[in-house]
């Protein structure tokens, strides 16, 4: 898909200008700029490719770009429009372009204690009522291994690790086992997946599966249920 050329001045200007809205990690960065390059300033406005070229052209490892992908598709940088074994098909967004960061105070970032105006800014860890909203979406399940959970038996983990990524919102965390919570670690969510299916604890279509939620629930696709209580600020 083609669409009118941009100024590369005026596109790099935009860029730096709303930079400490971005709020973008330096691999983020780096990627977010390489696809930008190839596609909005190639007139396109999707870009088809490969992880491993991405890894290539950003010189990046495979395993952050594909996850700094992940954390573009869920920030909204990146709108997927389809990802197969040949690789993503995404549209670029361009950065006055991107819901999160196109309008709003840069040196805030107000966690508003009123959900349906901010509940995608929410610290899910924070509030007893949001933390049983993410044991309810997963309806007593192991997010990872699908095995039953109880109260006593379940937690909450981080899909990104947090060493990766700051992210306690919804689309970050899910309801798991205690196993899974200590196997997982740091691992990316994948990872752990993979890992499960080879010790034979998930089944090859139950594995295809489990990625398919864990890339819906980055890209925001798995709200929880909406708590019936008025949230108290989450602001730090
Ligand atoms: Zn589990």
């Amino acid at each position: 898909m083609k669409n009118k050329k941009l100024s590369a001045e005026r596109l790099w200007k935009q860029f730096e200008d709303l930079a400490p809205r971005l709020r973008l990690s330096a691999t983020d960065r780096v990627v977010y700029t390489h696809l930008l390059r190839h596609s909005r300033l190639e007139g396109k406005l999707q870009l088809r490719f490969s992880i491993s070229w991405l890894a290539q052209g950003t010189a990046i490892c495979t395993n952050s770009v594909r996850w700094a992908v992940r954390r573009l598709i869920a920030r909204g940088f990146l709108r997927l429009v389809e990802r197969s074994k040949a690789g993503h098909v995404v549209e670029v967004r361009l950065p006055d372009q991107i819901p999160a960061v196109a309008a709003g105070p840069v040196d805030t970032y107000p966690l508003c204690p009123n959900r349906t105006d901010h509940f995608e800014e929410q610290d899910f860890l924070k509030h007893p009522a949001l933390r049983r909203a993410i044991h309810l979406r997963e309806r007593g399940r192991c997010f990872f291994c699908l095995g039953p959970l109880t109260v006593s038996t379940r937690c909450i983990d981080h899909v990104i690790p947090l060493v990766e990524l700051q992210d306690n919102s919804f689309r970050n965390l899910v309801s798991c086992c205690r196993k899974c919570n200590s196997q997982k670690s740091d691992l990316p969510a994948e990872a752990h997946l993979r890992r499960l299916y080879n010790d034979g604890r998930l089944t090859a279509a139950q594995l295809t599966a489990r990625l398919r939620a864990s890339d819906a629930l980055v890209a925001g696709k798995l709200c929880p249920p909406i708590p019936p209580v008025k949230l108290p600020s989450s602001a730090a």
